[in-house]
């Protein structure tokens, strides 16, 4: 992966604004070398392609519905069309107010079609709450939207949203385990990869949020023994969920670098950006990050100052596929890429890959932690298993492309504050 550098000194700078920023920089400024101006105009452009609609569709009724630890979304129209969302229950199980206070009441009786200007209005009404607090729960509602657009206008998500550029999704595994020396973590990775034919895996490295590492000095036994493990056609990534100072972050990024690791995923606690980019400015190797970043500007700012040269927004945390598009696009003109975090819950893999289906800049795998068996399904389109090249199919049916069992959904009891 090329990881873009350009070397500016104040004396250099074109824009008047940027000029007046680095004249209090460092003398050497490593930018992705694109204007904020051009980002903000990525920004403005509609996602949504709303030219598929030629008549308003009003919301008539948008319900959280609940069965045990599963939690959906329905809307349906005035004609009687439907949409469903898969929520993340993790985090929606204590959320579930913000969604039936805060955001179900701004969908109801508007036009789906103007689906991105309810989002800003949710978004006006609720900034105070900005997180995956509020984010989520607009998501949800939002995927839902999106599913019954889809089912109308006989696209799947990812065509409402852009152009198909991706039909089948390369993927890694990600490895959640911690806390155990470096073997026995070798043995878990073996395990969970098993017979799958992975050509990339990640795994993690440090405690989490720069809590104490168990046991000490596991990771730096780790990232050469799984690179010597697997050998040199396996894409390694490692992630330290923010795990290292910026001085410990180099430390671990140059021992990947000499093991020709792929990204190393938030080396330092995510919203230290100050610290992400002094790592990203040390090292040769990629940085990613994002899966927590809640703000659009935040994500310009890395961006536009080069801190992050992978971006990884994920569809729930961030309030959506319309927003990530945003940051897609914008990762997409400083020529950095783009790889979702996935939302290991419910049927976040469809949601994933429905996202990189549209990515010119997609990274080269994405994450897969694993199906859900909880849900009763078809899909008419794809098989959802993992081919021998270890790829999925991305469903091509309208909307989500699944069909969820009738029968499971009635279960569900609907969710009032
Ligand atoms: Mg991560």
């Amino acid at each position: 992966m090329d990881r873009r550098k350009f070397f500016k000194s104040a004396g250099f700078s074109l824009a008047g604004g940027s000029l007046l920023l680095n004249s209090c920089a460092p003398a050497e400024v490593m930018d992705s070398g694109i204007s904020y101006s051009h980002l903000d105009e990525i920004l403005s452009r509609p996602v949504l392609k709303k030219e598929l609609f030629t008549d308003p569709v009003i919301i008539e009724q948008v319900s959280l519905l609940r069965y045990g630890g599963s939690i959906l979304c329905r809307v349906v129209s005035s004609d009687g069309a439907e949409g469903i969302s898969v929520s993340n229950d993790l985090y929606m199980t204590s959320l579930y107010p913000i969604f039936v206070q805060r955001v179900q009441p701004h969908f109801t009786g508007k036009d789906a079609v103007q689906l991105e200007e309810i989002m800003k209005d949710v978004y006006l009404y609720n900034y105070k709450l900005q997180g995956l607090a509020l984010w989520l729960p607009l998501a949800t509602a939002e995927m839902a939207v999106l599913d019954m657009l889809g089912k109308i206008a006989g696209k799947s998500m990812g065509e409402l949203i852009g152009d198909i550029h991706h039909t089948s999704i390369p993927l890694y595994l990600a490895n959640d385990n911690r806390g155990r020396s470096a073997e026995e973590s070798l043995a878990r990775i073996r395990e969970n990869i098993g017979d799958w034919p992975f050509k990339a895996l990640k795994f993690k490295v440090a405690g989490r949020m720069h809590s104490e590492e168990h046991p000490p000095g596991r990771s730096e036994k780790l990232i050469p023994l799984v690179r010597e493990t697997f050998g040199n056609e396996m894409t390694l990534y490692t992630d330290a969920n923010g795990g290292y100072s910026v001085k410990e972050a180099i430390k671990t990024g140059k021992l990947m670098e000499e093991y020709n690791y792929g990204y190393f995923e938030e080396p330092v606690p995510f919203d230290w950006y100050e610290g992400t980019k002094q790592v990203a400015d040390a090292l040769d190797m990629p940085l990613a990050g994002g899966e927590q970043e809640p703000s659009l500007f935040n994500f310009r700012w890395m961006i536009k100052n080069n801190a992050l040269q992978v971006v990884q927004p994920d569809q729930f945390y961030f309030g959506g596929m319309i927003r990530s598009v945003q940051v897609a696009r914008m990762a997409d003109a400083a020529g950095i890429q783009c790889t979702p975090h996935m939302s290991g819950r419910g049927l976040g893999y469809l949601y994933m890959m429905h996202f990189v289906s549209v990515l010119p800049n997609a990274a080269s795998f994405h994450e897969f932690k694993g199906f859900s068996q909880r849900f009763e399904m078809e899909c008419p389109t794809s098989s959802l298993t993992i081919d021998e090249e270890g790829e999925i199919k991305v469903p091509t049916g309208p909307g989500l492309g699944v069909i969820i069992d009738p029968d499971f959904i009635e279960k569900h009891q609907i969710v009032k504050a």
